[in-house]
């Protein structure tokens, strides 16, 4: 299996077109060691020639292009067999609505983000043109499906990874098991396991069955610390109120994800306020002394 990072960021990338912070002007102005980076994605394959899609950026279109396995290979002709969708968030659904182009595409999801996004969406009809634009299949939560085409390829398995409702939707509905899931993929032939928790707001013992015999896990990697955007005087919320759990701290993220067997553990989503953007911060350097990485766009694993 081959994982192609296309996006590494969390929600509004980095730099965020209204963040003035000492991160996004640093990057914006080259005077910090940090790369850009758009809002999360990533494209896996089993054969290297039919793609899945996890999550659809707002920036999907550059992130298509920027990788050449996703161009076209005919008039008309997408190697995408599927995107499989973590959440409702907008920076991971917002990309559909790209896709209008009259191409029929596949979308894996559980009923509950499937719900948020297309309920009492007039922009979605953009994608109800005509019949078999949108094919969506249902993700259960703790059971394997067949992911893309082919059968013998990829297996996934969706677990509840328990966060809150986008926020378009807070207010309007009750929260549910279903809101925002891990995913495990498996490669049918190698047995090569993948985990991809991009949102997580805490520990949990279904986390912890969940990563346990994965190889390589893409973790949530968005903030330091709780009081990240309270001490950069950016917003009045905590990280535990974002539902994501902070990196830092003998509490943190980091020590868990150091005890894990996996032999790469990759941080992903990663909000641009968050210190482990710069490669030559003290916090960069407890993530390597952790064993783990920072994603950045167009990182590639193998599996
Ligand atoms: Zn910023």
């Amino acid at each position: 299996m081959i994982v192609r990072v296309l996006g590494s960021a969390a929600g509004g990338g980095f730099p965020q077109w209204n963040c003035g912070c000492p991160n996004c002007r640093g990057v914006r102005t080259g005077t910090i060691k940090a790369k850009p980076r758009t809002q999360e994605s990533v494209a896996i394959s089993a054969d290297g020639a039919s793609w899945i899609l996890i999550n659809a950026s707002p920036e999907i279109r550059q992130q298509l292009e920027s990788f050449d396995p996703l161009w076209p290979r005919e008039p008309r002709h997408w190697p995408v067999a599927g995107i499989v969708l973590t959440n409702g968030d907008l920076d991971h659904c917002l990309g559909l609505l790209s896709l209008r182009e009259s191409h029929p595409i596949v979308v894996y999801a559980t009923q509950a983000t499937r719900d948020g996004f297309t309920e009492g969406n007039a922009l979605y009809r953009t994608l109800e043109r005509f019949p078999g634009q949108v094919t969506w299949r249902a993700l259960g939560l703790g059971e394997e499906t067949s992911l893309g085409n082919d059968g013998a390829g990829l297996g996934i398995t969706a677990w509840p990874a328990p966060g809150k409702l986008p926020l378009h939707l807070e207010r309007h509905r009750e929260p549910s098991s279903g809101d925002s899931v891990g995913l495990v993929i498996r490669d049918r032939r190698t047995g090569g396991r993948l985990a991809y928790f991009s949102g997580v707001a805490g520990p949990s013992p279904q986390l912890d069955a969940a990563l346990a015999d994965a190889d390589v896990v893409f973790f949530d990697g968005t903030f330091w610390s709780s009081d990240e955007l309270i001490a950069a005087g950016l917003g009045t919320r905590r990280a535990e109120d974002m539902a994501h759990w902070p990196l830092g701290g003998t509490q943190g993220s980091l020590p868990y994800l150091a005890g894990l067997k996996a032999r790469r553990r990759v941080l992903i989503h990663v909000n641009n306020t968050n210190p482990i953007l710069r490669d030559d911060s003290d916090e960069r350097q407890s993530v390597a002394n952790a064993g783990a990485e920072v994603a950045e766009d167009g990182m590639e694993i193998a599996l």
